[in-house]
């Protein structure tokens, strides 16, 4: 079984991410916690390009390099674990995937979605998740807890309207394909989010 969290900035996803990690493995369920961009070794040289820039010089990635980069990422992260995991039987549970780059990449960057949506079927080879949990968030408040956590430089680089970009973007693909998504409002406590995505795990997942 393979379940993802999606959302933007400070939407909460690692702590619900852990969360459901601890309440599987609590009944017996192997699970394996992984994340986009950087879960590998050769992930996290790819995320460094990826997240510490400007580079040397103060060089910004261009859109299209930055959609392979992530491509590149989420290629050898599904060959060299997801895929891996669940062909052992375990939930594997990542924080981030496709849907990061069609919103990101394709609505964020306006890079033409289906291009980005190919680019994700090639690199995955069509590995799609059993459950996307979409946490839903303002981005007004997103960023402001983001930015109480350190994180303030890089995300000011993007403009308020790019994050708002992004949120619809999840939104709508969480709408089109309503059976394999759980859109929870983030601004809920912990507790009840973990509540809520429990509660649906239980149906795909039985104990
Ligand atoms: O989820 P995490 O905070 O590790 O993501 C790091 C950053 O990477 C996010 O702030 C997001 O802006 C960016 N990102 C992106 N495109 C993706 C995935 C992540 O721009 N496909």
């Amino acid at each position: 079984v393979f379940i993802v969290f999606e959302g933007g900035e400070g939407a909460g996803k690692s702590t619900q991410v852990d969360r459901l990690a601890e309440a599987l493995r609590r009944v017996g369920r192997e699970v394996v916690v992984t994340h986009e961009p950087g879960a590998t070794p050769i992930g996290r040289g790819i995320r460094g390009l990826l997240l510490d820039h400007p580079a040397d010089g103060g060089e910004e990635l261009t859109p299209r390099a930055e959609a392979l980069l992530y491509a590149a990422d989420r290629a050898h992260h599904v060959a060299s674990v997801v895929r891996p995991a669940l062909e052992h039987g375990a939930v594997v549970i990542s924080d981030r995937y496709v849907d990061s780059s069609l919103a990101y990449q394709g609505a964020g960057r306006t890079l033409p979605v289906e291009e980005v949506s190919w680019l994700s079927k090639w690199a995955t080879g069509g590995l799609k998740p059993d459950l996307v949990v979409l946490l839903d968030l303002d981005p007004a408040v997103g960023l402001a807890r983001a930015g109480r956590r350190g994180e303030a430089d890089r995300l000011e680089s993007e403009s308020l309207a790019f994050h708002e970009r992004v949120r619809y973007a999840f939104l709508d693909l969480a709408s089109a394909d309503p059976s394999r998504y759980l859109v929870l409002d983030a601004t809920n406590s912990i507790d009840a989010l973990a509540e809520g995505v429990l509660q649906r795990v239980r149906h795909l997942i039985p104990e």
